[in-house]
């Protein structure tokens, strides 16, 4: 597949794997995936499993993500982890604004922004989650959610940091339920969020920063959705739990 963007493909494992199941998840991963050079592959382990999978990730070409940080860079914050301290063991990427931690933990835009501030200062990349509920959806309002959670999530940051950074478009009523994005949905709401950092940051900008898709990819839907103009790569949840089909999805977006 002939993009000037690079595929970006991530796993987000979430609250699952011990660390002894990560390092057996990661091992058979370098071995299905030795040969690829043309995605940029990321596994985001639990915060438990990511020192263990550090060492093994190391001379591969899987880079290593955390899947939540705090904004502070130390101090009383009992249960938060500072970027900082992901530093230590080599992770170069960061999941921020999951639906599941604006869901649960009520993170909303203006956090996310400082998290996300947080981690270009200590050279994280960070994957900044945007997408509308069902009821939005439903109810009209996938652009105006996106272009609240667009503007307020990556509000502060320079056009420097912006090339740095990730966005993974997420519908939230896609997530983990097995209904995916149609092709032209995904193509969509990606224009519309790449048409939004165009307007904030500028043209040349916008061209390069990578719009992941996530929600049900799985290794049976994956070349099509990364066939779209605007898709330049999949933020994936359950299917990156099984070494096969999270291969199987980089293999087939190739
Ligand atoms: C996710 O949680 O980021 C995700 C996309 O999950 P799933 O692939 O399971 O829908």
């Amino acid at each position: 597949m002939n993009k000037d963007r690079k595929l970006i493909i991530a796993g987000n494992w979430k609250m699952n794997k011990t660390v002894a199941e990560s390092v057996a998840l990661v091992k058979s991963l370098k071995i299905e995936l030795a040969n690829i050079r043309e995605v940029d592959m990321v596994v985001c382990p639990p915060f438990t499993a990511l020192s263990e999978v550090s060492k093994e990730v190391l001379e591969s070409g899987i880079r290593l993500g955390a899947q939540n940080m705090s904004e502070q860079n130390y101090g009383a914050f009992t249960g938060e982890i500072a970027a900082g301290m992901l530093k230590e063991f080599s992770v170069r990427y960061v999941i921020l604004g999951h639906s599941e931690r604006r869901q649960y933990q009520k993170e909303g835009d203006e956090l996310i922004s400082k998290k996300a501030l947080a981690a270009h200062a200590a050279s994280l990349r960070p994957i900044v989650c945007v997408g509308e509920t069902l009821a939005e959806r439903e109810g009209g309002l996938m652009e105006k959610v996106l272009t609240t959670q667009v503007h307020g999530s990556l509000a502060g940051l320079t056009p420097e940091q912006m090339d740095e950074t990730i966005i993974a478009y997420e519908p939230v009523w896609a997530i983990g339920t097995g209904r995916t994005a149609t092709t032209s949905q995904a193509q969509e709401a990606h224009a519309f969020i790449r048409k939004l950092v165009t307007g904030i940051f500028g043209e040349a900008v916008a061209k390069r920063v990578r719009i992941q898709y996530g929600g049900s990819v799985k290794a049976g839907n994956a070349r099509e959705l990364m066939s779209q103009p605007d898709v330049d790569g999949a933020l994936v949840g359950g299917a990156s739990l099984d070494a096969r089909s999270f291969s199987d999805i980089i293999k087939n977006s190739i």
